[in-house]
C-alpha cells in the first residue's frame, strides 16, 4: 500500500467526508467485483478536485479517475493509491442555444450518458441516438470512445476541456486527440505537459436540429434492439473483448469456439451473447480474469487471432 499514517490523516483534514479509505470497490463497478481503493474520493467541486490532484503530484501517490465503472474490472487486491469518482462535481450540461447549426452542446464529464442523450431528444437535436442504452458518464465514454454500429463518440466530438496535474484547465480540440476504435489517446506532448494522463472535466457535442418525435421513435428501435441482444440483467462491463480488425466478430469468434455459457468460479460466457463475461453473483475478478484468459487461448488455438480486451483492467 502507498498511503501512510500520516498521508492518510492529512487527507482526512483536507477533504473530511469526501473521503474514505478501503473502499470496496465492487460497489463502483458494474461487474460487482473489486476489492478495496485505499483511498476513495468523490470531490464536490472542481476546486477540489485541482486539490486533490496537486496534493497526489507533490506526495508522488497514483491517482486514476472512474466515471460508472461500466467498462472496468477491478483486481481483487483492490487499488494502490487513490481513486476518484467524478459522477457528484461534474454533472451539468450547457448549450447556447439553436440559432446556428451545428449546435454545440457540452456536457460535463459526471454526466450519464443516458441523461445527455435524453437531453437532446427533448431538445430536438440529433447526433447522439447512436449512444442509447451504453451504460456510464460522458468522461468514460470519450476516453473509450464509446460506440454502436450507429457510430461513436469521435463522430461528433468537438472538444474537451482537462484538468492537468497543476490543476490547471486546458481546451483540446478533437484534431489533437487521437481517437480509435474504443480507445483515446493523448500525443505525449500533452501527457509530458500534464505529467500524467489528463482529466477529462466536459465534452463538446456537436449536434443537429432535428424533430424530437422522430428521435423518439428512432431510440425505441435502438432500444429494443439492444434488449433483445444484450444480457443486461446480469453484471458485466458489456463486450468484454474488441472486435478484430477484419472477418468475424469477437462474440462470433467465441460462439464458433463452443465457449457459449463455460464458466469458472462465478464468471460465465452469456448464452445471449458470446462477448458478454457475466457474473452469476459470486464472481471474483480472478474468475473473470481466468475466464478471459480460457477465451483467449481457446480462440487463438482455432483461429489464430488474439482477443484483445475492450475491458480496462486495473488494480493489483
Ligand atoms: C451492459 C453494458 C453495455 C455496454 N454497451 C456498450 C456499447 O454498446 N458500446 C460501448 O462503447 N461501450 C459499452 N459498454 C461499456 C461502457 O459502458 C462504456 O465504455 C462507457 O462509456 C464507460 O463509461 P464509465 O463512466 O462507466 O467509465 P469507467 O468504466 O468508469 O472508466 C472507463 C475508463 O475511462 C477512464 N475515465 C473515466 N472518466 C474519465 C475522465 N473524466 N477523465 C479521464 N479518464 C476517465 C477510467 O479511468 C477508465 O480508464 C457497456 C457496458 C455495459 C455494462
Amino acid at each position: 500500500m502507498l498511503l501512510d499514517q500520516d498521508s492518510k490523516n492529512n487527507l482526512k483534514n483536507l477533504f473530511g467526508s469526501c473521503i474514505g479509505f478501503d473502499e470496496p470497490m465492487s460497489r463502483h463497478t458494474y461487474f460487482r467485483v473489486g476489492g478495496p481503493a485505499e483511498a476513495f474520493i468523490v470531490p464536490e467541486n472542481i476546486k477540489q478536485l485541482a486539490e486533490i490532484i496537486s496534493w497526489s503530484r507533490d506526495k508522488g501517490i497514483p491517482y486514476i479517475v472512474i466515471g460508472d465503472g461500466s467498462n472496468l474490472l477491478i483486481k481483487d487486491n483492490g487499488i494502490p493509491g487513490i481513486v476518484i469518482l467524478l459522477t457528484k462535481c461534474l454533472d451539468k450540461i450547457v448549450f447556447s442555444g439553436k440559432e446556428k447549426e451545428p449546435v454545440l452542446v457540452t456536457a460535463m464529464a459526471g454526466v450519464r450518458t443516458q441523461t445527455l442523450c435524453r437531453f437532446a431528444i427533448r431538445e430536438g437535436l440529433s447526433g447522439m441516438n447512436f449512444a442509447l442504452g451504453i451504460p456510464g458518464t460522458v468522461g468514460g465514454a470519450i476516453m473509450m470512445n464509446a460506440g454502436t454500429s450507429y457510430g461513436s463518440v469521435s463522430d461528433i466530438l468537438d472538444s474537451v476541456n482537462v484538468m492537468i496535474s497543476s490543476g490547471a484547465l486546458l481546451k483540446i480540440t478533437k484534431e489533437e486527440m487521437a481517437f480509435s476504435y474504443r480507445k483515446l489517446s493523448w500525443n505525449n506532448n500533452l501527457t509530458n505537459r500534464c505529467q500524467g494522463a489528463p482529466i477529462i472535466i466536459d465534452g463538446s457535442f456537436r449536434l443537429c436540429l432535428s424533430d424530437p418525435v422522430l428521435l423518439e421513435k428512432e431510440a425505441g428501435k435502438i432500444l429494443k434492439k439492444r434488449r433483445e441482444n444484450q444480457p443486461a440483467e446480469m453484471p458485466s462491463a458489456g463486450c468484454f473483448f474488441k472486435n478484430p480488425p477484419a472477418g468475424k466478430t469477437a462474440g462470433q469468434l467465441i460462439d464458433m469456439a463452443g465457449l457459449k455459457g463455460a464458466r469458472i468460479g462465478g464468471a460465465e460466457i452469456s448464452a445471449k451473447h458470446a462477448n458478454f463475461i457475466i457474473n452469476t453473483g459470486k464472481a471474483s475478478a480472478s474468475d473473470i480474469l481466468d475466464l478471459m484468459q480460457l477465451v483467449q487461448k481457446k480462440v487463438f488455438d482455432r483461429f489464430n487471432i488474439t482477443l484483445e480486451p475492450e475491458v480496462i483492467i486495473v488494480g493489483v
